[in-house]
């Protein structure tokens, strides 16, 4: 039996110093009925609590930490950058490197900024749209999520559907106005919108593969024809690959499905594990951001030398050999998910986009938020806290995907599938 006395010990004290008891809302743990556990250390695919339990890490830092906890040439950088200071507020050599890394990797990316996380990076971008396109409609997608932007922040996925929370208060009528929200995977949809709104659209903002309704892959054609549209509207065609990015394959979703956008939101990946967003794309568009353009964004601490060490030394620690590793682990575990569901019956749909991959506990097919919804939460649940009572450390939500790493060894992946084997057994029905 985990005991877990410590981390409860620490959330109590925790609840009356932050809201909730955390600064993000899904590590409260709500949706799967547990006490958040609290996290020690982290080295390879492993993850330590407070009370000294061990998991087998598929949270990943929620994307981020593709290399694995601590990989030691990344540690072994960072001290040494540390040691010549932290942050300098003017420009370093370090800025230069990893810019030209994601130029080089990123196909739409010509020109880019970092800012400090997804959320800044999505907001920055549609501002962008909005003020080369001389517009004030984006449109959106429902499940997917952007970040807490105002704008954004309407009929979104991840902490918001996992809490089922309407649209937050604090987000003005006149702000939401401007945002279009279309079911996912649905081009009538788009297409409707186009004809009411078309030139008043200044950018639609995807998910190409969306991470934040659990893991739900674009329909054939759908990123083509957004490409279409958004082309003959004069709209910009913003990819939010804050997930997606250098996580589904080498050369992000955008590489995967070989559609280009006009502007790309990066994250997660591209900071290995320290806080660091990014957006890019085309120079003629990129031009238009200060100082070279009029279109303001600013940031202290962006393109800090500790996050810039950790974004490089991970991106180009990996190959296109990494993915193929990672997805022939994942091929394995979706074979372990599959059998033990025939066994146990338990009903189970798998969504897959290249190294991005997730399951939901329905027989039905899986396409955008509706059909998301209609997994069976209270089997997620109790899937979830048998697996962590088996040493398998999975996000807190069925509207997420498991985040696997170069770390995880075959022997992770034996031992995870016989988990679930053990967990759908125990699934009251
Ligand atoms: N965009 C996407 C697709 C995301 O998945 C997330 C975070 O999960 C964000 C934006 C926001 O990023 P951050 O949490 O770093 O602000």
């Amino acid at each position: 039996m985990v005991r877990y006395n410590q981390s409860v010990d620490a959330y109590k004290e925790a609840v009356d110093l932050m809201p909730g008891g955390v600064n993000s809302p899904v590590r409260a743990f709500k949706s799967v009925g547990m006490s958040p556990v609290f996290m020690e250390s982290g080295k390879g695919s492993m993850i330590y609590d407070i009370d000294g339990n061990a998991y087998i890490d598929y949270v990943l830092s929620w994307g981020p930490l593709i290399l694995g906890h601590a990989a030691d040439h990344v540690v072994t950088k960072l001290k040494e950058v540390a040691e010549k200071g932290t942050s300098f507020g003017a420009p370093t050599l370090l800025e230069n490197k990893l810019a030209k890394l994601v130029i080089d990797r990123v196909p739409s990316v010509e020109m880019v900024r970092m800012v400090n996380s997804g959320t800044e990076a999505t907001m920055s971008a549609i501002r962008l749209a909005r003020g080369y396109t001389g517009r004030n409609i984006i449109l959106k997608f429902e499940g997917n999520y952007h970040g807490h932007g105002d704008s954004l922040l309407i009929k979104a996925g991840s902490g918001v559907a996992t809490l089922g929370l309407p649209d937050s208060p604090g987000v003005p009528a006149s702000i939401a106005q401007n945002t279009i929200t279309v079911p996912y995977n649905d081009v009538e949809s788009v297409k409707l919108a186009f004809e009411k709104y078309g030139k008043d659209i200044a950018a639609v903002i995807v998910e190409p593969v969306s991470g934040n309704m659990g893991v739900v892959p674009p329909k054939n054609g759908f990123l083509q024809i957004l490409r279409q549209i958004t082309e003959e509207n004069g709209t910009l065609l913003i990819f939010d690959e804050v997930m997606t990015g250098f996580r589904v394959g080498y050369y992000c979703a955008q590489g995967h499905f070989d559609v280009t956008p006009d502007l790309t939101c990066l994250g997660k990946v591209i900071g290995g594990g320290l806080p660091v967003g990014a957006y890019g794309g085309k120079r003629e568009i990129m031009e238009s951001v200060a100082p070279a353009g009029s279109i303001y964004q600013a940031g202290t601490l962006s393109g800090n030398p500790l996050a810039m060490t950790a974004g490089y030394e991970t991106l180009s620690a990996l190959t296109e050999g990494s993915y193929e590793e990672i997805s022939k682990k994942i091929d394995r575990l979706v074979e372990g998910f599959q059998q033990a569901a025939a066994e146990f019956d338990i009903p189970l749909h798998v969504n897959r986009a290249g190294s991005m991959f997730g399951v939901f506990f329905t027989n039905e097919e899986v396409i955008d938020f509706e059909t998301a919804q209609q997994s069976n939460l209270d089997y997620f649940a109790q899937y979830y806290r048998a697996m962590m009572e088996e040493g398998v450390f999975l996000p807190p939500s069925q509207f997420e995907g498991l985040f696997l790493s170069t770390a995880h060894t075959d022997e992770d992946i034996e031992k995870t599938i016989q988990a679930i084997r053990t967990a759908f057994s125990k699934i009251e029905k």
